[in-house]
């Protein structure tokens, strides 16, 4: 079984053939982060303009690199939300163009989803699981009794740890992405500043990183009025360890209460060096629960994951028509 999986929903175009929902055939990403760098995020309009320019030239390079006729695929997945409405229509278009030329059938797939199938390209799944989600737009965890079952126990009440990530890189003044900037400096410093974790209500397995932003933000503040300097390294590892204290903690107990016999990591900020680290000496300790962190590539945007968990709905008989239309607020549900 062949599956082209296609993702466009925020600031990558990027298109991937998958053979047997697990094995990478070609994997074709373009960035575009050179471009919005200089604003500070991305910039919608200029997003979907990207996605029109790379989408025909990145599909002709993944079916050049795979040297595969289109006629051997079995289905198109692609990302149909939540996302950039403007860029995840360049996407289903191109999904819906290609299915209707060639006669394929579509399948629809959930960014998130995707996100935590790209544990699948490393390693056979095996429920039940939780799959600890951060990225720069959401931060859950969601628990899995088989697959295409999605329950999210917990997410966070405001910002996503990608967001706040990129947030206090600003007011440091590093560019965007600011997260893999935070993480090197981090390393380079100590945690010796005490700033808050939200725990929530005992029990709780949502996430607020609203608060810890504001405590950053107001800690250079205060230091510039009183003219000292806060070294950045130290500000960098204070965060990113309130940051690690909570989810590592918060994913640990759910893995202990559900009895799961695999953790997944899933999202951007799963390429945190931090939190890998973090995560493997905790599940070091719970011999019974496996840990999987994929590889940098599969945890930031790309179109294989897409593929890897459009191959799931496939099996399950779920397709979509020429009516699928992006879906900037698409709710992640449970596929039977
Ligand atoms: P979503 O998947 O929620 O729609 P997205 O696709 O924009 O959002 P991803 O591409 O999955 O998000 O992740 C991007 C985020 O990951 C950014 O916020 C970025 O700062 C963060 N990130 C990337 N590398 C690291 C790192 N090493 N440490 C912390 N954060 C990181
Ligand atoms: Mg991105
Ligand atoms: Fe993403």
């Amino acid at each position: 079984q062949f599956i082209m999986g296609i993702e466009t929903s925020c600031d990558e175009t990027a298109v991937s053939i998958v053979k047997n929902g697990r094995e990478i055939v070609v994997n074709v990403v373009a960035s575009q982060i050179e471009s919005h760098k200089r604003f500070g995020g991305v910039v919608p309009e200029i997003a979907s303009r990207h996605h029109v320019e790379q989408i025909t030239i990145i599909l002709e390079e993944a079916l050049k690199q795979a040297a595969m006729p289109i006629g051997d695929l079995d289905a198109i997945a692609v990302t149909e939300g939540p996302g950039l409405v403007g860029a995840l229509l360049i996407g289903v278009n191109c999904a819906k163009a290609l299915a209707f030329a060639n006669g394929l059938p579509l399948v629809s797939v959930h960014h998130i989803a995707g996100h935590i199938y790209a544990n699948r390209l490393v390693k056979e799944m095996e429920f039940p699981l939780i799959a600890l989600v951060v990225s720069g737009g959401h931060t859950e965890l969601v628990y899995m009794k088989e697959h295409g079952h999605f329950e999210v126990i917990g997410e966070t009440r405001d910002d996503a740890a990608g967001e706040a990530y990129d947030k206090v890189a600003r007011t440091l003044g590093m560019p965007y992405p600011g997260g893999p900037h935070i993480d090197r400096l981090a390393h380079e410093g100590s945690p010796a500043i005490d700033l808050p974790r939200a725990w929530l209500e005992p029990g709780s397995y949502d996430f607020s990183f609203s608060g810890l932003k504001s405590a950053v933000i107001n800690t250079v503040h205060n230091a510039e009025q009183r003219n000292e300097i806060i070294a950045p390294e130290t500000l960098a590892a204070s965060f990113q360890a309130s940051v690690i204290d909570v989810l590592v903690t918060k994913t640990a107990r759910a893995a202990r209460e559900y009895g799961v016999k695999q953790v997944v990591l899933a999202g951007g900020v799963a390429a945190n060096k931090g939190l890998r680290s973090a995560l493997t000496a905790v599940f070091e300790e719970l011999p019974d629960t496996e840990l999987i962190i994929p590889p940098l590539s599969l945890c930031t945007d790309n179109a294989a994951m897409i593929a890897a968990a459009g191959s799931i709905f496939f099996e399950k008989g779920q397709r979509a028509d020429m009516t699928l239309n992006g879906n900037p607020g698409l709710e992640i549900t449970i596929h039977n």
